[in-house]
């Protein structure tokens, strides 16, 4: 006689394998632009207090932040990560910010240990940087969730970056959340602090240019931005705060996909674009 399990087998199957997907963690690319959001209230801050609706609570969170650049890679296994002020010239309220969850060592050293691409050696040392601290503040606010960071070889070309990120991709089966934060363009040298609702014509075309090419999954396009043309070239003067996206867009599994969670271009030279995969 058939058993009733057996021959119910193949929906719960199905149910398993939507259970085994959903248990996935997805990962987020935020454009931080100004260190101030961390005390603003404003769209895009509002905006990021809500995009861990329908996540999990992670079990650790990995961040990979333009402000952590290096020669060889790193992974910080501080147990109590301090909150690092690597920026100057800004109010006084923004050096009274703190904010300072848990460490992941274990899961850092796993890290280290696993990836083969290169070595990753431990920074014992390592706090968060405002990279990681001022959106943090907003998505996780009681910073009750072990952080820890991958710092980004500076001496390396993006599509290094792009093959290294996807020996992290089993974090993602483990609960561990993963969020690259830089910004899509970022000319510091032409931010234009005096018209934060100014848009340079080329810092259009670009955040364009990207949204496009994230649409169609052309992901060999934005490894090799430095041949998208001279508005590629101003927009990415220097790679720090483009390298965090190649993180994420090297996380993506097949039949994922991008979704925008924050667009905007200010100061003249700056988006603010933001997308999760799934
Ligand atoms: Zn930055």
């Amino acid at each position: 006689m058939a058993s009733p399990i057996v021959s119910n087998a193949q929906p719960i199957l199905d149910e398993l394998k939507k259970m085994e997907n959903t248990a996935r963690m997805p990962v987020f690319f935020i454009g931080h632009g100004n260190p101030m959001n961390a005390l603003y209230d404003n769209a895009f801050t509002k905006k990021l207090n809500t995009i861990k609706a329908g996540v999990p609570k992670p079990k650790a969170i990995l961040v990979v932040s333009a402000h952590w650049l290096t020669r060889g890679t790193y992974v910080s296994t501080n147990p109590s990560p301090k909150t690092i002020y690597d920026f100057g010239g800004f109010p006084n309220e923004l050096f009274q910010v703190k904010y300072e969850p848990k460490g992941s060592p274990d899961l850092a050293k796993e890290v280290a240990q696993k990836i083969n691409y290169t070595k990753v050696a431990e920074d014992k040392e390592m706090g968060l940087d405002h990279g990681a601290w001022t959106i943090l503040k907003h998505i996780y606010p009681a910073a009750d969730i072990p952080t820890f960071q991958l710092s980004i070889d500076y001496s390396k070309p993006a599509s290094y970056h792009y093959e290294l990120a996807k020996q992290l991709n089993y974090l993602r089966d483990k609960g561990v959340l993963i969020i690259g934060s830089g910004n899509i363009v970022h000319n510091l040298g032409m931010v234009d602090f005096q018209n934060p609702n100014n848009v340079f014509d080329w810092a259009r075309e670009f955040d364009t240019t990207v949204k496009n090419l994230l649409d169609i999954g052309d992901d060999v396009s934005l490894i090799n931005y430095e041949k998208l043309g001279k508005s590629a070239l101003l927009s990415i003067p220097t790679n720090d705060h483009y390298l965090p996206m190649i993180y994420i867009l090297g996380l993506k599994n097949k039949g994922e996909h991008v979704e925008y969670i924050y667009e905007s271009l200010e100061m003249g030279s700056l988006s603010m674009r933001s997308f999760v995969i799934k």
